[in-house]
């Protein structure tokens, strides 16, 4: 199970203070919408990287580094992780 831990310096960035929401596209500099869904907790965030599948902010699912159809960003991308 030793290889489902995350990197230890992402564990540090989401383990203590509250993580800033990037709340905007960093390519377009476009605003993504405000998330729908409750943010996941941590454990959730590490699945979405090792299972290369990720929630969305409103949901849906899509690709870790990726956006739905309704341009919401994974949660991923929204805290900033990747
Ligand atoms: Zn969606």
């Amino acid at each position: 199970m030793s290889n489902l831990q995350p990197p230890a310096s992402l564990a540090a960035d989401l383990g203590d203070a509250p993580v800033l929401h990037v709340a905007h596209d960093p390519d377009t500099g476009l605003p993504w919408p405000d998330p729908t869904v409750p943010e996941p907790e941590f454990v959730s965030l590490a699945q979405f990287i090792f299972e290369a599948a990720a929630d969305a902010t409103d949901g849906c699912l899509v690709e870790p580094d990726g956006i739905c159809r309704h341009g919401h960003p994974s949660w991923l991308l929204r805290l900033g992780v990747i």
